[in-house]
């Protein structure tokens, strides 16, 4: 048996010993091609040295993996192929603070706590609204902005207020902030859509009457398209934050450190006003 190895591990050396000895060969061909490549081989190295000193950071901090619903502007959607949004950048500065490299989950706004429970997600950057009911499950960073529900209706709507919703049909996005005020409306009906999107083209179809929305994004679509009216009314005032597992509690504390820098250097300002600039 024993003998039988070092046969074994005779061969593999004579193998290696080959490999080498034709591997010396190339070796030699490569270094004359490379000093004849000269400055250009040197400049490669170098980009390979900061490839390596990149990753080494990555691998430091690790990654970041950011759960959104990209439906939500100007807080996170598409263009084109890429999710933008203010979430969006203040994730990826924060991952940059934290030297980890982030990618960002599209997924169902319904979906994102659960993902975080499972570990799917590291963090949920989704213009989230802290709730007492969502502490229960998950626990939210520091606050970086604030916002408000509000009302969309059709132009040439009979709704001027909250006053006027009795009988009629609001449409929610599922799981929403606005889901849950719309439904303790008394008399009025909801209706729950996966997207915004969908409730804002089932209101100016005539399918619904109304739709319970967050500020911004209720300013957002109503720009894209004059038939969508805003009521002057804020149905609440919510604080927005980003939730993260609460077993995490590491990643917490580097997150919230992470925004308070932020929002020092007036990177959170910047960013906010990029997308939503000051009337
Ligand atoms: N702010 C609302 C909430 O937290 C809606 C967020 C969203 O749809 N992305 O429920």
């Amino acid at each position: 048996m024993k003998k039988k190895m070092l046969a074994l591990s005779m061969a593999v050396l004579m193998a290696a010993s080959l490999a080498g000895c034709s591997s010396g060969t190339k070796e030699a061909e490569t270094t004359a091609a490379a000093s004849e490549a000269g400055t250009e081989a040197a400049e490669s190295k170098e980009e390979t040295k900061a490839d390596a000193a990149e990753e080494e950071k990555t691998a430091e901090g690790g990654s970041l993996v950011v759960g959104t619903n990209a439906t939500f502007p100007p807080y996170e959607y598409y263009e084109g192929d890429e999710i933008v949004g203010i979430d969006v950048e203040i994730a990826q500065a924060i991952g940059e603070k934290l030297g980890m490299e982030v990618t960002v989950e599209d997924m169902e706004f319904d979906a994102l706590i659960p993902a975080l429970a499972s570990n799917k997600v590291d963090i949920v950057a989704a213009g989230m609204t802290v709730t007492p009911e969502r502490e229960k499950s998950v626990n939210f960073t520091d606050s970086y902005a604030t916002a408000a529900q509000v009302i969309i209706v059709k132009k040439g709507s009979d709704i001027a207020s909250s006053e006027d919703l009795e009988g009629k049909i609001l449409g929610v996005q599922l799981g929403t902030t606005g889901d849950g005020l719309a439904s303790e409306i008394e008399g009025a009906q909801v209706e729950r859509f996966n997207k915004y999107f969908e409730a804002i083209q089932s209101v100016l179809q005539g399918k619904i009457d109304a739709v319970v929305i967050d500020s911004a994004p209720a300013k957002a679509f109503a720009e894209k398209d004059e038939n969508l009216v805003i009521l002057d009314e804020a149905l609440s005032s919510e604080d927005y934050a980003m939730a993260i597992n609460k077993d995490n509690t590491e990643l917490l504390d580097k997150v919230n450190a992470a925004i308070a820098e932020l929002d020092e250097e007036g990177t959170l300002d910047e960013i906010i006003d990029k997308y939503i600039p000051a009337e």
